[in-house]
C-alpha cells in the first residue's frame, strides 16, 4: 500500500465558526500517528476506519475567526459587510506572520490584519521541534547576525515574562537546557573542535566535552572514544504550538488594533485605480484594504503564491522558495530515558545545507536531533526531502529516524517501537527552503508596500522575532540592528 493512502488530508477539517475570543482550532499535520509501520500489529485497514471516525485525535477545536466588525478601532474602519481597511496586512499566520504582527502592534499604532488559509500552525510551524540553537550556524554566515538577533529577542521575551510574574516555560514551552552537537567520528570529532574555536572566536560561550564529560551530562547516550560534542550552555528551546498560542493571544490584547481572517485563502492583489499601488488583499470571503504595507510571509507557498497574485501584473517575479518536507517523531510521557539537553548529531550541518541543485534529486535524508519538550515527550527529529506539497506520512522515514536515534540511544533497541505507537504522534511540515540557504526579507521590487518574509527553512522559529524586528523597521523606516542586504529580495528572483 503505497503512503500517500495515509494522507493527512484525510483527516477532517473543523467546520468554520465565527468568534471572537479565546482562539481555538484545528490542526491538519499534527495527527496520531497515522500510518501502520512494519512492526505494527494494526492493520491498514483498521487505521483508515480510525482516521474516517469522529474519534480522530486532534489537538484544537472549531477554527477562530475574528471580524473586524467585532473590533472597536480608530484606526482600522469597515468599509462594508465584507469589506474592512487596516494599516498593515500580514498573508500567512505561521510564527512569522504572527511576530510579525505582534512587532506592528508593539512597535507602532497601526492597525493590522493576519488573514490565513487555514490556522496557525497548520504550516510549518507546527511541525517545528522548537530548538533555538545557536551551534550547527556558522559566524560566517549570513544569517549569523539575524540569527543572534533572533536569539537575544526570543531570550528577552522568556525574561519579560518572569518580570510579569509569568512562567516562561508555561507559557512558551520554554527550557533553557543548553544545546550538545556530538561528533561520532574521527573526522567529526576534528570539525568539532574547529567549531568550537570558531564559535567562541564570535563570543558564544561553547566548550569542547569529551566523551566522558559528555556521557556524564547525558548518561543514555553510547558513543565512542573517539567523540565529543560542542556544549553550547545559553541554547534554548520553545514548544511551537505554546508559543503561536501565546503570541496570537497577546496580539488579540491590543483591541481594537487587530484582527484575524482564517480558513480564508488570499487569492487575489488589487491595485488602486488612482495610484497604481496594490491596495488591497483580496480573499475568498473578504477584501482587505491595506494603507501601509502588505506582508507576505506565506512559508513554503509565498514563492506560488506571489507568482499567482501578479498574474495579472506586467511583472514576472519568481522567487524560488520549495517546500522542503520534514516528519518528526512525538513520542509522549517517554521514561525509558531521559535527555536532559538539546541533542544534534553535528551530520545535521551538512544535512541541511545544500551544495548544488543535482542534490534536489535526492530522495530523503535524516539526521538525528532529540529534544524532551516540558510534557516530557522525546520528540525525535528529523527528516529532509523535496516532495512538492505533498505531506502524507512516509512510514519508511519514521522507522528511520527510529532507527538514527537509536544508533544513539541503545535503550531504545530494547523499547518495542509497536507498544509505544499508541502514545506517538508524527509532526509533518512544510519547511521554505530556498536554494542559497538564507531567508528572503524586504520589498518585493516594483511594489515598494509589498514585503516579503520567508525561506527561512529550518530555523523559522529561532529567526521570527529578528525577522519581525527586521520586517517592521523597513515599514516604519527605522534604522535596524542587523544589516538587511543579505535578505534582500531584489537578485534573488
Ligand atoms: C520537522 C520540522 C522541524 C523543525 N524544527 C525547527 C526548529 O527546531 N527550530 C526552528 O527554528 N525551526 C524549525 N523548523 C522550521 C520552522 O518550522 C519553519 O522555518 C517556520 O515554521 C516557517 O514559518 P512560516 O511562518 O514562514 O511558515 P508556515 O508556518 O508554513 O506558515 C505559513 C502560513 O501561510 C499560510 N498560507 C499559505 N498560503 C496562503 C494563502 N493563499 N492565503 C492565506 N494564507 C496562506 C499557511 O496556511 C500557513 O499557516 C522545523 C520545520 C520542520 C518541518
Amino acid at each position: 500500500m503505497s503512503s500517500s493512502s495515509y494522507s493527512l488530508r484525510s483527516c477532517p477539517s473543523s467546520s468554520l465558526s465565527i468568534r471572537t475570543g479565546i482562539g481555538s482550532r484545528s490542526s491538519r499535520h499534527l495527527c496520531k500517528l497515522g500510518f501502520t509501520p512494519k512492526w505494527a500489529s494494526i492493520s491498514p485497514k483498521q487505521w483508515r476506519k480510525s482516521a474516517n471516525s469522529s474519534g480522530h485525535d486532534y489537538r484544537y477545536g472549531p477554527v477562530n475567526f475574528c471580524a473586524l466588525k467585532d473590533v472597536k478601532s480608530s484606526s482600522s474602519t469597515s468599509r462594508n459587510g465584507n469589506t474592512f481597511e487596516f494599516d498593515v496586512v500580514i498573508i500567512g499566520a505561521g510564527i512569522i506572520g504572527l511576530t510579525i504582527a505582534r512587532q506592528f502592534l508593539m512597535e507602532s499604532d497601526l492597525s493590522v490584519a493576519v488573514v490565513d488559509k487555514v490556522v496557525p500552525c497548520s504550516g510549518a510551524t507546527g511541525a517545528g521541534q522548537g530548538y533555538l540553537w545557536m551551534g550547527h550556524k556558522s559566524p560566517d554566515s549570513d544569517i549569523w547576525e539575524l540569527a543572534l538577533r533572533s536569539h537575544r529577542l526570543w531570550e528577552s521575551l522568556a525574561e519579560s515574562l518572569r518580570d510579569q510574574g509569568l512562567n516562561p516555560s508555561e507559557e512558551l514551552g520554554w527550557k533553557k537546557t543548553g544545546s550538545l552537537l556530538i561528533g561520532k567520528t574521527p573526522e567529526e570529532f576534528d570539525m568539532l573542535k574547529r567549531k568550537v574555536k570558531q564559535l567562541s572566536g564570535a563570543g558564544l560561550e561553547v566548550e569542547y566535552l569529551s566523551v566522558a564529560d559528555l556521557l556524564s551530562m547525558e548518561p543514555a547516550l553510547l558513543i565512542g572514544n573517539s567523540c565529543g560534542a560542542a556544549f553550547l550552555p545559553n541554547d534554548c528551546q520553545l514548544d511551537a504550538h505554546c508559543t503561536a498560542a501565546f503570541i496570537e493571544k497577546a496580539n488579540r490584547n491590543f483591541e481594537g488594533r487587530y484582527a484575524e481572517f482564517f480558513h480564508d485563502p488570499v487569492t487575489g492583489l488589487l491595485r488602486s485605480g488612482s495610484n497604481g499601488k496594490i491596495e488591497a488583499v483580496q480573499t475568498a470571503k473578504t477584501t482587505l484594504y491595506s494603507k501601509k504595507a502588505i506582508v507576505l510571509a506565506a512559508g513554503c507557498w509565498s514563492g506560488t503564491l506571489l507568482r499567482d497574485l501578479l498574474r495579472e501584473e506586467k511583472t514576472v517575479l519568481d522567487v524560488p522558495i520549495m517546500p522542503r518536507k520534514g516528519h518528526l517523531l512525538v513520542i509522549e510521557n517517554f521514561n525509558s530515558f531521559h535527555v536532559n539537553h538539546g541533542l544534534m548529531e553535528v551530520g545535521y550541518v551538512n544535512h541541511q545545507a545544500l551544495t548544488s541543485a543535482k542534490d534536489l534529486e535526492h530522495t530523503s535524508s535524516i539526521s538525528m536531533t532529540a529534544t524532551m519538550d516540558v510534557q516530557g515527550n522525546l520528540v525525535l527529529g528529523s527528516s529532509r526531502e523535496f516532495a512538492g506539497f505533498n505531506t502524507d506520512i512516509n512510514e519508511s522515514i519514521i522507522a528511520r529516524i527510529w532507527e538514527r536515534a537509536s544508533e544513539f540511544f541503545p535503550t531504545m533497541k530494547e523499547v518495542s517501537f509497536s507498544e509505544i505507537k499508541s502514545s506517538s504522534k508524527v509532526r509533518i511540515g512544510l519547511r521554505p527552503y530556498m536554494l542559497d540557504g538564507k531567508p528572503v526579507i524586504g520589498p518585493v521590487p516594483g511594489f515598494s508596500n509589498v514585503f516579503l518574509a520567508s525561506g527561512h527553512e529550518g530555523g523559522g522559529l529561532s529567526m521570527a522575532l529578528g525577522t519581525a524586528e527586521m520586517i517592521v523597521n523597513m515599514v516604519l523606516g527605522i534604522p535596524g540592528k542587523v544589516d538587511p542586504a543579505p535578505f534582500s529580495v531584489q537578485g534573488r528572483c
